[in-house]
């Protein structure tokens, strides 16, 4: 099998594993028990938070746990539209948003919310005039991806913050890092708010993160009877809140040598793209080399995942929550509906192959060969 798909999620990683089966096995008690049994529970729950504020620098009590990004967009988006609703109801995002990002600013938008969307240029860099133009009294908020997940664009946040901050101080800035934890060094207080996801650093599905930073409310969108996190009630998922504190703690590790690797596969993978007239390789200067999207523009992307697929080849068309939709980045960086419609997201990891990479080259000439043919 070749893997190539480590951006829509990752495989869990054996030491993470062994933390859930530990966990699960040995810690039985409900951390929101009074008992010893619950206070064992809540002593691990507290230590593993600590770690991940630690790497972070930030503090304990600015993580809530979420079950993806997909919930910590929500709770972040929702609970700071609401609770500054008094104080505006216009909300900006960019146009290479996750499709989640989207679907709350639709839902929002019934509520009466206002939602504009921040231009970017030819290489997916956020407009800084128009931001700073978008940026009113009556904005509340700002969502911006610090890593795109179709293009991999990487966005300058703590640029982008100085420029909301100083049109309007009060505004929110929210940035969904799911892509770019694990993958380039991030600053939670380039931002007020931050997702993450477990999934997408080697770590369990079902478990994220939300970081709120102490100054800013939200109006929870979930509510139950736990007292002491009013944003999340609820029993805490110790074994993937333990094992996704040690994702993170791996994940952080090596980075730039990580990055150094991968970027030569994706150097490799190009070139070989670059012989052929009909592909093009929507890649900016600000693309990161984990995610590398191409367009085969004589061939169905579909098709040619299946095909890839009868190999034990895994790709994705584009993100995987929008597969079989047209990617919306590769139109707001290009511009082109053609070239949005005939994406192929290659994803990279530090535990991809040379080998890999070179079987994967043959295979992709092979069923290209057949299919372009054909058309
Ligand atoms: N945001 C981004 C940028 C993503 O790539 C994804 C996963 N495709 C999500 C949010 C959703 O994450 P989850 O699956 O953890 O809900």
């Amino acid at each position: 099998m070749i893997y190539l798909d480590y951006s829509a999620t990752t495989p869990v990683s054996y030491d993470v594993l062994d933390t859930i089966t530990k966990v699960t096995k040995e810690y039985i008690g409900n951390a929101n028990s009074i008992h010893s049994l619950g206070v064992k529970s809540k002593n691990l729950l507290d230590s593993a938070t600590e770690q991940i504020a630690h790497i972070f620098n930030v503090s304990p009590g600015e993580l809530i746990y979420t079950s993806g990004a997909t919930e910590s967009n929500n709770m972040a988006l929702i609970g700071a539209a609401l609770a500054n609703r008094k104080k505006g109801n216009h909300i900006i995002v960019s146009k290479l948003e996750h499709p989640s990002i989207y679907h709350i600013c639709d839902y929002l938008q019934s509520l009466g919310f206002e939602i504009s969307y921040v231009k970017n240029d030819r290489e997916g860099l956020i407009d800084f005039d128009d931001l700073k133009r978008l940026v009113k009294e009556n904005t509340i908020l700002v969502s911006i991806c610090a890593v795109n997940s179709e293009v991999g664009v990487r966005q300058p946040l703590k640029m982008i913050r100085q420029i909301i901050k100083k049109e309007n101080f009060g505004t929110i800035f929210h940035s969904d890092m799911t892509q770019a934890i694990g993958k380039i060094p991030v600053n939670l207080h380039d931002v007020d708010l931050a997702s993450m996801s477990g999934h997408k650093i080697y770590g369990p599905k079902g478990i994220g993160l939300l970081y709120k930073n102490s100054n800013v409310n939200l109006v929870p969108i979930i509510h139950g009877s736990t007292k002491e996190n009013n944003l999340r009630p609820g029993t805490p998922p110790l074994p993937l809140i333990a094992s996704f504190s040690k994702a993170i703690r791996l994940a952080n590790n090596d980075l730039e040598k990580r990055e150094h690797f991968i970027n030569l596969l994706n150097e490799k993978i190009v070139k070989h793209m670059q012989k052929y007239p009909h592909i093009l390789i929507n890649k900016t200067k600000y693309s990161i080399p984990h995610i590398l999207n191409i367009s085969l523009m004589d061939v169905m992307s579909e098709t040619f995942i299946h095909a890839m697929e009868k190999k034990e080849v895994y790709l994705s068309t584009n993100t995987a929550c929008a597969s079989g939709e047209l990617s919306t980045s590769v139109m707001a960086i290009y511009n082109d509906l053609a070239r949005a419609k005939h994406t192929i997201r290659i994803s990279l990891s530090h535990l991809s192959t040379t080998d890999e990479i070179n079987k994967f080259l043959t295979y992709f000439d092979e069923e290209y060969a057949k299919l372009a043919n054909l058309k």
